[in-house]
């Protein structure tokens, strides 16, 4: 790519509000219902139906503009946005647009070690309109069905200010987004099912001109490790035109994931003059002080906070900060597991090391794997206390993850406890120092290195089980005394 140009990126990510219900009419918003299972008049734009808005859709927009920095407009008004599309039903969608719910915003995202601040235009809310279904039926290559479920499922769209200059930015500023929506539990995150979709305004410039380039939006991009593929293509394709001398033509293009490339969408949704009307039937959303304020008093510490306190209180290193506080139950569990076990920076590596590894082995979910978090404080506390050693541990860790036991109980019915006994451990040592007479000789004989040799055969004369810091003291007790008693 020839550095003469810089791309410049913009993202519009529509997110779906996780209300059980729709944004206009009481109908289920679950996901896979059979087709058109979940409508109602209000969502299929019956006429004489009245929509009335759903006021927890507002309090989840809310949140999402106060974790985001935004600020929330006193009032802001719904309009509809015409056009003609079959998964369309009242032929317009009802959108917030000139009076957006809110205003500016952003966040700060961090690439290749640098950080930088990328601004928010705006959020307002929406609805969703249905799904064309053109595969999947005897006469698909005749007919399109339309599954109206989603239709006026609640959405907010989040439009970021063309703050962005590599494909590698873009995908970081929707990955952090991303991660704030669902820590909020506004948004499932699942590009998949389409309740997450990411929209990008992509052009190129030459660098150090200060006006923009023309701009295409790319978009159909379903998968979240598409989202930096799509936007570098463009990026390429644009400079390459540019060089060979053409233009960049202001349009919709869609990304083909199958040959990884984008391509001009030709549609009759393309016509630029949506005509926007005040929507008649809704009254202006008005949200004042004190809604903000009990909105606000129900938001979970966010995550850049949670790292920061994570470093602070717990004396633990940025990165596993930085590790425990990605997911919101994550960093729950971990606190859990320290204040049970008292000892934080010990419930931070099992937690990001056996239980991270073991759940990604077996594709799981934090929320849903079966290790309690005292069952693992309880495991801590056996190393603490020298009782088993972290090695033994390990095995213990497995075998409780697999079962409702505890560490305590695992221990005492497999006689997994050190050997803190002695007499015991001496057994042992004198048995080692007889079957390996020749190291013990060139020990004695001032090859000292040959005692990491056998203390280790002292470890496995126990199966693990001695106490590694006695049996060293009493292996080199009786190998400096000269005499084998
Ligand atoms: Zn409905």
């Amino acid at each position: 790519m020839s550095s003469r140009y810089e791309p410049v990126i913009g993202l519009e990510i529509h997110a779906q509000l996780q209300t059980r219900t729709k944004i206009f009419c009481g109908c289920s918003t679950a996901f896979g219902a059979a087709p058109n299972s979940q409508v109602c008049p209000v969502c299929l734009g019956l006429p004489g139906a009245l929509p009335v808005l759903n006021g927890l859709a507002v309090d989840y927009a809310i949140k999402a503009a106060l974790a985001l920095g935004c600020t929330v407009q006193p009032q802001s008004l719904f309009a509809r946005k015409n056009y003609f599309y079959p998964d369309l039903p009242k032929g317009y969608q009802i959108s917030q647009y000139e009076r957006p719910l809110a205003l500016g915003g952003g966040l700060e995202i961090a690439v290749d070690g640098a950080t930088k601040w990328v601004g928010l235009t705006r959020i307002h809310m929406e609805e969703d309109a249905g799904k064309s279904l053109h595969e999947g039926f005897a006469d698909s290559d005749r007919r399109t069905y339309v599954d109206y479920n989603r239709s006026g499922v609640p959405l907010i769209e989040i439009v970021s200010e063309p703050d962005m200059r590599s494909a590698a930015e873009a995908a970081e500023f929707f990955q952090r987004l991303r991660d704030i929506l669902v820590w909020l539990g506004v948004n499932d995150g699942n590009m998949e099912e389409g309740s997450l979709r990411c929209d990008a305004n992509v052009s190129v410039r030459l660098r150090g001109a200060s006006a923009f380039g023309t701009k295409a939006e790319v978009k159909n991009v379903n998968s979240f490790r598409y989202v930096e593929k799509a936007i570098d293509y463009e990026i390429g394709r644009q400079i390459d035109l540019v060089e060979g001398g053409g233009r960049v033509v202001q349009e919709t293009r869609l990304w083909d994931s199958a040959a990884g490339r984008t391509n001009s969408m030709r549609s009759k949704e393309e016509a630029h003059d949506y005509r926007y009307f005040p929507e008649p039937d809704l009254p202006p959303l008005i949200v004042d002080d004190a809604r903000i304020e009990r909105v606000r008093a129900t938001m979970p510490e966010l995550p850049e906070a949670r790292r920061r306190r994570f470093v602070a209180q717990y004396a633990l290193p940025e990165y596993d900060a930085g590790v425990l506080t990605q997911v919101a139950a994550l960093a729950d569990y971990f606190e859990a597991v320290a204040a049970a076990a008292g000892n934080a920076k010990a419930a931070s590596n099992w937690v990001m090391g056996e239980l991270l590894r073991t759940l990604k082995e077996r594709g799981q979910d934090i929320t849903a794997q079966p290790l309690d978090a005292g069952r693992l404080a309880g495991l801590i506390v056996l190393i603490d206390k020298g009782i088993i050693s972290s090695s033994v541990g390990k095995n213990v860790f497995a075998t409780m993850y697999d079962s409702d036991r505890s560490a305590d109980e695992i221990v005492a019915a497999e006689g997994l406890s050190q050997i803190g006994d002695e007499s015991a451990l001496l057994e042992i040592i004198r048995g080692v120092m007889a079957a390996n007479a020749d190291a013990v000789a060139q020990y004695r004989a001032g090859k000292m290195q040959t005692f990491g040799f056998l203390a280790g055969q002292v470890m496995k004369g126990s199966k693990g089980k001695a106490n590694p810091k006695l049996a060293s003291e009493l292996l080199r007790k009786q190998l400096d005394s000269q005499i084998v008693r």
